[in-house]
Order: C-alpha cells, then sequence, then structure tokens
C-alpha cells in the first residue's frame, strides 16, 4: 500500500549559533536556535515519513528533554527512522521538501544536502526533492527571524 506523509517545522534564526540545514553548514550571521541542530529541513522530512507510516512526531521519538538530543546532528533522527521503516516492513519511494527562509542562499547547498539526506535514509540521491523559495520579505520569515520547511514522504508498506 503507498502512504504518504506531510511534514512541517520552524525555527528561530539567533546569533551565535551555526546555521545547519539539511545536514549542511552554512556560513551565515545567524542560526537555527532549538534542543538538537535545529535543522528545520530535515525536522520536517522526519514528520513526513513518520506521518506516512501513521507513527507520532519527531517530538514524540526524539523530545526536547532528553539530554541524548541535544545539539545532535538532526541526521541521527533519519537515521533513527530508517530503523523504524525497517521494522515495519516499509520502504520509501520519495520525498520532496521546500526551505522558505530570506537567507542565506540555498540553491549552492542542495546538492550536498540531498547527499547528506540520501546517506541516512540509505536512499538514491534521485529519491530526495529539495527546494528553496523566499517569502517575499513579508512576515517573520521576510525579516529573517525564522526558516521554514515543509515535506511530503511516500512509502510502500505492507
Ligand atoms: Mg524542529
Amino acid at each position: 500500500m503507498n502512504r504518504v506523509g506531510i511534514g512541517y517545522d520552524v525555527h528561530q534564526l539567533v546569533e551565535g549559533r551555526p546555521c545547519v540545514l539539511g545536514g549542511v553548514t552554512i556560513p551565515h550571521k545567524t542560526g537555527l536556535d532549538g534542543h538538537s541542530d535545529a535543522d528545520a529541513l530535515i525536522h520536517a522530512i522526519a514528520d513526513a515519513i513518520l506521518g506516512a507510516v501513521g507513527e507520532s512526531d519527531i517530538g514524540h521519538h526524539f523530545p526536547n528533554t532528553d539530554p541524548r538530543w541535544k545539539n545532535v546532528p538532526s541526521r541521527i533522527f533519519l537515521e533513527q527512522i530508517r530503523e523504524i521503516l525497517h521494522g515495519l516492513g516499509a520502504t520509501l519511494n520519495n520525498i520532496d521538501a521546500t526551505l522558505i527562509c530570506e537567507a542565506p542562499k540555498i540553491n549552492p547547498h542542495i546538492k550536498a544536502m540531498k547527499a547528506v539526506i540520501a546517506e541516512a535514509l540509505m536512499i538514491r540521491i534521485d529519491q530526495v526533492g529539495i527546494k528553496a523559495t523566499t517569502n517575499e520579505t513579508m512576515g517573520f520569515i521576510g525579516r529573517q527571524e525564522g526558516i521554514a520547511a515543509m515535506a511530503v514522504a511516500s512509502v510502500d508498506m505492507p
């Protein structure tokens, strides 16, 4: 049976934090604030996959009160979710995601992000879609106060 899931995440941009998106550290004056590395792109993808197989969300599996997940690279969450899929006999068909941010420029880093995500999920790079758009300077994203990401996942499940 083919299943789909949707994910959304947002993190605040603050000074003194690295800007990690899709597992890639992007040079920028601000970075994403959160318990883990606050990688909004990977978090949205994680929730999309978990949703596709009817699992609870990322906050349930990797609570921000658990010191194990403090400042960890979020690709670890994808590796753990890969194991959850394996346990269910589910296989990923593809994921697709959109980052919404005014800055930094995402395009030069998309190839590297796809490689990180494909490796963590043990899928091919052409099964990973990543696009980026701005919010046309409007709202909190337009003011560069935060970065949002949305994702979908398609999974085959027995
Ligand atoms: Mg998050």
